[in-house]
């Protein structure tokens, strides 16, 4: 098994518009702004020399879809031993054309 940086996985990850995906209609979706909390924390090294991460920072994002709707996600980081951020509240629909 190649290691591998967590945060790169190995699939892309789906973003789809949560409005479009109601109403069963498709779009492309722009990233319109970033931002994150700043806490700093260290990987950890478990059994076997393997690196975790747990970092518990939360990635604001909000995108826009080329059908006009805007909508806001938040994510923590997660491990691949299925450690996870915080639950973070469903995704916030700014705008429903
Ligand atoms: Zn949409
Ligand atoms: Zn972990």
């Amino acid at each position: 098994m190649a290691e591998k940086d967590v945060a790169g996985s190995f699939a892309p990850e789906e973003i789809n518009c949560p409005v479009c995906r109601e109403n069963g209609s498709e779009s492309e979706v722009e990233l319109l702004s970033e931002s994150q909390t700043n806490m700093t924390y260290l990987p950890y090294i478990g059994k076997g020399g393997k690196q975790h991460i747990h970092d518990s920072n939360i990635f604001s994002k909000e995108y826009e879809c080329s059908n006009g709707h805007k909508w806001a996600d938040r994510e923590s980081g997660k491990c691949w031993c299925g450690w996870k951020g915080k639950i973070l509240g469903p995704t916030r629909i700014i705008r429903k054309l």
